[in-house]
Order: C-alpha cells, then structure tokens, then sequence
C-alpha cells in the first residue's frame, strides 16, 4: 500500500509542478500577438509567421517533454496498482456457510436499510424478493411451499411497516437532539418506556434529563420577557424541583452534584463539577444511549449486523488471503471444520463471545467442555476436571484448595 501511496504523491506532485499549460499559454499568445501584428501591418506577415517557427516549436517540444514525464508516472502508478491487486483471489469459498441461505441475506440488507431509514429502498427490496420466491414456488408446483416461501424474509407486511413506524420515531428523536438540541422528544419516549427500560438496567431517562438540566443551567436567555423572570440557573433550580423527584432513589449522588453545582454558580469552571458541566462529547453521548436502548427495545442490536459483519470481514480479508497463500504454497490443508488456523484480531468492541482456554489442556472450552469454577475460584474445562479428579476429591493445580468435581460450577461466558 505504500508502494501506491509513493506513486500516488509522486504523480500528484509532478502534474501540479508541469509547465504544459504554461507552454500551451506561451504558443497562444506567440500567435495572437502575430495576429495583431500582421492585421496592423499586413506587408510584414511573412516576417510574423518566420518569427513565430522557432518559439511555437519550442513551445511544443516542451509540452510533449512534460507530457511524456506525467506519462511515464501513470504507468509507474498503474503498474504498483497491478502488482498490489493482481491475481489474487478472493478467499475460496469452501466453508461458504451463506450462500444457501439467500433469504438470511436478503432479510440482512434489508433490516439494514431500515435501519438506515433508507425505507423506499427496503421496500422495493421487500417487494422483489416477494415476487421472486412466489415465482420460484409456481414453478416447483403445489406443495412446495414450505416456510421460506411464505415470508422471503421472514418478516411480514404488518410486522416491516411496524418497523418502518418505529425507525422513523427513532429518526425522528434522533434528529431533534442532533440537530436542534432538543431533549424533549427523547424524554418523553423515554418516559414511555420506563418499565422495559428499569428491566434492562438503563440510565437512559436520568441521562436525558440531566443533561436537559445542564443545558437549561447554561443557556443564555434570548427571550427578553423572561429574562427578568429567571436566569439560567434559576430554570435548572426549577426543572430540577419538577423533575427530579423520580430519580432520587437510585441517582441520590448524581442529583446532588447537580445541585452542589449551583453554589459555584458564576465560577464553574473552577468547581469539582466542571466535568458534569463542560463535556463536549455529552451529546453525542446521549445519541449513542438512545440509539442503543431504543434498539434494544426492539430486541435489536445497536449497530446493523450487516455492517459489522461486512467491516469484521473487511478487517480480516489480507489475514485469510495470505493464510491461502500460505497454504497453496506449502500444500497443506485446513481440515478442522468451523475453525480458522489463523487468528483474526478484531478491535474489542468487534468481540462479542468472550473465550476461555481451559489453563490444563489449553484448549479452547465448547459446549460440551465448558469451563467450570472450583469453590477456590480458579477456571478450568470440564474434561480437565474430570481428568484430575478421576471423580474423586483433588487438589486444585493452582492452589491448596482442594475439592470434589460436584463442588464445581458450570461458567457462563
Ligand atoms: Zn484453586
């Protein structure tokens, strides 16, 4: 990539610094300026045009000189490209676990457009994939249709327009705080929902309504009628007495802070409670916070799986294209199945099933040989347990402790 990227710059550098146009600049004005002189003095044109010979060749020889240098670069460009991309395939398809599963993919994209709230396009994509499998059914006659059939991609009239509803409440909200600053919106859908959002442990509602009381604490006033009223603090002091009586159960230190907050009223930025008060990133925090619980919700997850799958394969791809490479060259073969010999690292957030390698046989635990915690509290795989205790009491191999296998209990990552 490098390589390109050198090549790139070169070139970059070499067409801005080419005198071409000035060249083609010099001959157009060579000859306009003969124009000019013969029509002033026609009996001098064929000393004009003698004149003209030598500076418009000149001119000449020196754009192809140039020209043939920015020449010479794409070539140079052209072939590092070719080196970089050519004749690699991509990664062979042996262990293809989609393709025989349109209809999994095709409810991917579409979900994903919904999500992007690109709904004409999801519709569109509903409506094709609807008229496809109904024709695939005519022509394998009566009583082929089966599941997949019914629904292309298992999701029905009723149940994609309650989500088309759905996103565009969420786009909706998500605009208001975007763009216009507006909590109000998030707050009231939050309020709706407060039952399922205690269920999931979320802070999203006190969340909102905290930063609505930052946001009263340091609006300036534009309207002069309320500026006698109240001054900014003074409006927070009153959202807070209205609002804030739900939450002082579970966010009792938060709300004083907020409170404490008033005393350093004119100073803030030298108070404990700068943090609260001076955080640029508070909205785009909100917005991640109420994509994620109003996903969730809708029992889906905060970001599109299509696009997290398509990055996590992006990231991947020069990893399996040289693990082919490798094996092409050594002839070797990879036979273990839903397994990759290679590990792929992927950014933490990327990582969705923790692991555990059982300390003893260092293998990766399964279903079938989870890990399991001693009451000393160190980990080991089930096969490992048995293995050391042959089913009788034994030493833990990390500590003292010792222990019977019934003593052990099944982890759950
Ligand atoms: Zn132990």
């Amino acid at each position: 990539m490098d390589a390109v990227q050198k090549e790139h710059d070169r070139l970059w550098k070499r067409s801005k610094s080419s005198n071409t146009l000035d060249s083609a600049q010099q001959i157009i004005d060579a000859l306009q300026h003969a124009r000019d002189a013969i029509a002033a003095e026609p009996t001098s044109a064929s000393v004009s045009l003698a004149k003209l010979h030598n500076p418009v060749k000149g001119s000449f020889e020196a754009i192809n000189a140039s020209l043939k240098e920015v020449y010479g670069g794409h070539n140079k460009y052209t072939k590092v490209l070719d080196r970089l991309f050519k004749d690699k395939p991509l990664p062979s398809n042996e262990i293809d676990a989609l393709s025989p599963h349109p209809a999994l993919v095709h409810r991917a994209i579409y979900l994903h457009l919904l999500r992007e709230g690109l709904f004409d396009v999801a519709t569109t994509l509903h409506a094709e994939s609807t008229a496809i499998s109904s024709m695939l059914e005519e022509k394998a006659g009566p009583g082929a249709r089966d599941e997949s059939t019914a629904a292309p991609l298992g999701i029905d009239e009723t149940e994609s327009n309650r989500m088309q509803e759905q996103f565009t409440s969420m786009y909706h909200i998500l605009y208001e705080l975007r763009e216009n600053h507006n909590l109000r919106p998030a707050i009231s859908w939050a309020r709706d929902h407060t039952k399922a959002l205690e269920i999931r442990g979320s802070n999203l509602e006190f969340e909102l309504c905290r930063l609505q009381y930052v946001k009263l604490f340091l609006a300036e006033i534009e309207d002069a009628s309320e500026q006698e009223s109240a001054t900014g603090p003074q409006r927070a002091l009153q959202y807070a007495r209205e609002e804030f009586q739900a939450f002082s159960g579970r966010y009792l230190l938060e709300l004083r802070q907020l409170a404490g907050a008033m005393a350093f009223c004119p100073n803030l930025e030298e108070s404990p409670y700068q943090s609260i008060f001076d955080n640029h990133t508070a909205w785009d925090e909100v917005v991640a916070s109420f994509t994620r619980e109003f996903c969730a919700l809708m029992e889906l997850s905060a970001d599109s799986p299509l696009y997290i799958a398509a990055t996590a394969g992006a990231i991947a791809l020069p990893t399996l294209l040289k693990l082919q490479n490798i094996m092409q060259q050594k002839r070797t073969e990879w036979t273990t199945e839903n397994e990759l010999p290679v590990e792929i690292p992927l950014p933490p957030s990327y990582q969705f099933h923790s692991i555990f390698v059982c300390p003893v046989s260092k293998e990766q635990t399964t279903d079938q040989n989870p890990p399991m915690m001693m009451p000393c509290g160190h980990v080991i795989a089930q096969e490992s347990l048995h293995r050391l205790s042959k089913g009788g009491k034994f030493k833990c191999p990390y500590c003292p402790g010792e222990s019977h296998p019934r003593d052990a209990k099944k982890v759950f990552l």
